[in-house]
């Protein structure tokens, strides 16, 4: 890495802070220049009072030095307190907001590949760790350097009136103590990269433990065990690495302070100790030299040392700003502008193929659908019936062939406004920890419309009932992770509740991925009534396993290992006798069995 890269990615984070805290910035600037004071107190003060005395001056002089002291020392405490106890903390609580916040809507808009790309991931989890902290060390850092400046500058005004020679062993000393540092962080921030997939493991194990729908499962299972064997393991992968750098960095670190304290201790004290010994120092001057020459390669050594930090940000800034650069090809590709403006009324998969990574799961689909029509999209798991639907919304791009909305390519139209137009509910949709309301309308409650929206969409898959009875209705919330007057809801409530959101909105076409699986049979019948009641005059597209709901759809497409083949109405599949009527056979079979075996129990 160049130094102008260096010094790029510092600035690019000093800008940052002072977006969000410009007080932080202005307040460690001045405390850089506030240092001048420290080695006028340290240094000139013990020399004048050692010199007044040997010289027999009024005591009344002394006085006035220990006076003078007493004030700078009690000014810097003033504001050195103001600075670490009140200004900084609150730093950080910006600083830290604002990078996460940015950090987060990044991770809102990146396509989703990127999940699935293990280095991309990675860095992701390293910025998210490091940036906040960062973006302080960056600051402290600099208010180091420029504090190590000033005071360096105001120490080196003092030796050089009194011996300029100390001055040159000084200057070396801090050099080779300096280029210590700077190996130490090259090999700090090498064994950092090695360690985060192990501390990604343990991220992974410590979630499992605490998020509350692992917590059934880790309980009855015996999944806990290897949990914790993992997570040993990647604990003693970690204390492998650390080891290895452990050595390496002690070994630095003795022989930096070695160099260090050869130079500072053996040569200036033998040379200003000969110098005494010839007369040439008076005590005053020899106690201001130790001490200054001592300071001064410390806080040369700290001025140097910023360097070596500034490098080690830069390589992290650099990690964060891969991140933050990164542009969804999905979202801001430059031909995907258009905004639809009349409804949608007809959708065309045409012949398109898609694969994940290198394995192909969608082999040249064709499939149609226009306003008003219900299409059932059935087949085995894996068949490929939820990567259609992604495609449809965007979520990956279609390798080839293409999706058409009233003939339109959907890589034109703006994806935003394009997911704006669908209500979606997936199989494995999500509550969050918010209101019902909240979860229903996916946004803040900001109307009484918006209230009346959730009570009407609530009525239509039957959880009305339930919710009017609960004291703070639909601002209840969901789980009691946040308040103890939050709700648990079944499996079938919850999935109910996700349904919900298809009601909220006139959305031009509905997909629903297996929409029924946890709902009792009376709940899906009246689940799928009310569906074909909203989606009249829309596109209803669903996937679904109960081969009985289908005989609803107007067409059915049948897709197995990533092609379709078979397609027509309910009538016509079942007539064609092929495997959907084989598949429609064996769940009527077992239900018929089921159902004898029912009645041979009872
Ligand atoms: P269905 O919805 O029909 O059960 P999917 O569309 O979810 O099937 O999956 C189709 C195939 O694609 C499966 O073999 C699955 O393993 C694979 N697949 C699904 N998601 C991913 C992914 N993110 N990365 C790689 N392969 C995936």
């Amino acid at each position: 890495m160049r130094f102008r890269d260096v010094y790029k990615n510092n600035l690019f984070m000093l800008k940052f802070v002072w977006k969000y805290y410009k007080i932080y910035i202005i307040t460690s600037i001045l405390i850089s220049f506030s240092s001048i004071l420290t080695p006028l107190a340290d240094v000139l003060g013990p020399k004048y009072i050692i010199d007044f005395i040997s010289q027999k001056k009024p005591f009344t002089w002394i006085v006035t030095v220990v006076i003078l002291i007493f004030s700078i020392e009690i000014l810097k405490s003033i504001y050195y307190s103001w600075y670490y106890k009140f200004i900084t903390p609150r730093a950080h609580n910006k600083i830290k907001g604002g990078i996460n916040n940015l950090l987060m809507q990044k991770a809102a808009s990146l396509d989703l590949e990127c999940y699935e790309n293990a280095d991309f991931y990675d860095k992701y989890t390293r910025a998210l760790k490091e940036a906040d902290i960062r973006a302080l060390s960056v600051v402290s850092s600099t208010r180091d350097f420029l504090l190590s400046l000033v005071y360096a500058l105001t120490l080196f005004g003092v030796i050089v009136t009194l011996d300029p020679i100390l001055l040159l062993i000084s200057v070396v000393s801090m050099l080779l103590s300096s280029l210590f540092g700077l190996i130490s962080g090259k090999c700090q921030f090498k064994y950092e990269r090695l360690l985060t997939p192990f501390e990604k493991h343990l991220n992974y194990i410590k979630r499992v433990f605490y998020e509350v729908q692992y917590s059934k499962e880790i309980r009855i299972f015996p999944i806990s065990k290897l949990l914790f064997k993992k997570y040993d393991n990647n604990i003693d992968k970690i204390d492998s690495v650390l080891k290895t750098r452990g050595k390496k960095l002690t070994l630095l670190n003795i022989l930096g302070d070695t160099v260090e304290f050869i130079m500072t201790i053996g040569v200036t004290m033998l040379y200003l100790a000969w110098k005494i010994y010839n007369g040439v120092l008076t005590l005053g001057d020899f106690m201001a030299l130790y001490i200054a020459s001592r300071q001064f390669s410390s806080r040369l050594q700290v001025f140097f040392n910023s360097f070596t930090q500034f490098y080690e940000h830069s390589l992290y800034i650099t990690n964060l700003k891969e991140v933050l650069d990164y542009e969804s090809k999905i979202e801001n590709s430059s031909n995907s502008l258009e905004i639809l403006e009349e409804k949608i009324t007809d959708i065309s998969v045409d012949n398109v193929s898609f694969s994940y990574s290198e394995r192909e799961v969608l082999h040249n689909i064709t499939i149609k659908a226009s306003k008003g029509e219900k299409i059932a999209i059935v087949g085995h798991n894996g068949a490929g019936k939820t990567t259609l639907i992604k495609l449809i919304i965007r979520l990956y791009d279609v390798n080839k062939g293409e999706i058409l909305i009233n003939n339109k390519d959907i890589k034109k139209l703006s994806v935003k406004h394009l997911r704006s137009k669908i209500g979606l509910v997936f199989q494995d949709y999500q509550l969050y920890s918010a209101s019902i309301a909240e979860n229903v309308l996916l946004r803040e409650v900001k109307t009484p419309e918006d209230e009346d929206k959730v009570w009407f969409a609530l009525k239509q898959v039957g959880l009305y009932e339930k919710v009017k009875e609960l004291p703070n209705g639909i601002h209840t919330l969901i789980t009691k992770e946040f308040s103890n007057e939050g709700i648990f809801l079944s499996g079938g409530e919850a999935q109910k509740l996700a349904l919900a959101r298809i009601y909220i909105k006139d959305y031009d076409i509905v997909i629903l991925d297996e929409p029924s699986s946890s709902l009792d049979p009376l709940a899906e019948k009246q689940m799928y009534e009310n569906m074909m009641d909203i989606t009249k005059n829309k596109i209803a597209i669903f996937i679904t396993h109960r081969l009985s709901t289908t005989v609803m759809a107007d067409r059915i497409y049948l897709i197995d290992n990533g092609r379709v083949i078979e397609q027509g109405t309910h009538k016509e599949l079942m007539e064609l006798n092929g495997k959907y009527r084989r598949m429609f056979d064996a769940q009527a079979q077992f239900y018929r069995e089921q159902a004898e075996d029912g009645l041979a129990v009872l």
